[in-house]
């Protein structure tokens, strides 16, 4: 496994859209939980069923479960060829400790896209997604002060922090993110 990141920031924060641009521009695979969730629910495996009324409801699915996804993703040939970038996890520190013995020194940087809670309050409640229900936005972002945001100190006591200002269009974060990455990882 060569180059591994992974990318947070609050919901509405533009982690997704950027995601794709990084994983495009140093050719890694984009890896998101969300997209790999809302498939399952799609789908309507067993782990969609599980998952369903969690994510409807704003909540955090289980380590457990949500760690088991990752392994198995992590182990195909694509990432272990390429490297990875991780969106939307890890999002506990549980996760961040299990990702750490997944992958250990591949995992090169984390990028905090900060953008403030009013920001993505107003962000959130004009894109309209099906789970984006006023009640699911503030419990998202309550669960994201609690249970992530406590990853951006983990993530800098492991010196792979790397904080991007996420206010501005698509365009003008894309080549801030994308110089900071360069710069931090040569
Ligand atoms: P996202 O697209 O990243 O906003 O994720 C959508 C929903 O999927 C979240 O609100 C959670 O319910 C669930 N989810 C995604 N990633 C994780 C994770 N790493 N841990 C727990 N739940 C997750």
């Amino acid at each position: 496994m060569t180059l591994g990141m992974v990318i947070l920031g609050r919901q509405g924060s533009g982690k997704g859209t950027q995601a794709v641009h990084i994983a495009e521009r140093f050719q890694v695979v984009h890896i998101s939980t969300g997209d790999m969730l809302r498939s399952a629910v799609q789908e309507g495996t067993e782990l969609g069923l599980k998952a369903k009324s969690i994510m409807d409801a704003g909540g955090l699915v289980t380590d457990d479960v949500v760690n088991g996804i990752v392994a198995e993703r992590l182990a195909k040939d694509d990432v272990q060829n390429s490297g990875f970038l991780l969106d939307g996890y890890p999002r506990t520190v549980g996760q961040a400790t299990e990702l750490k013995q997944l992958v250990g020194e591949s995992l090169k940087l984390a990028i905090n896209l900060d953008v403030s809670i009013e920001e993505v309050t107003q962000r959130m409640m004009s894109r309209g997604r099906e789970d984006d229900t006023p009640e699911a936005i503030a419990r998202r972002l309550e669960l994201y002060e609690a249970e992530t945001a406590p990853l951006i100190k983990w993530f800098e006591s492991e010196n792979i922090l790397c904080v991007i200002d996420g206010l501005g269009t698509e365009i003008e974060v894309h080549q801030r993110v994308i110089e900071e990455i360069e710069r931090n990882i040569g």
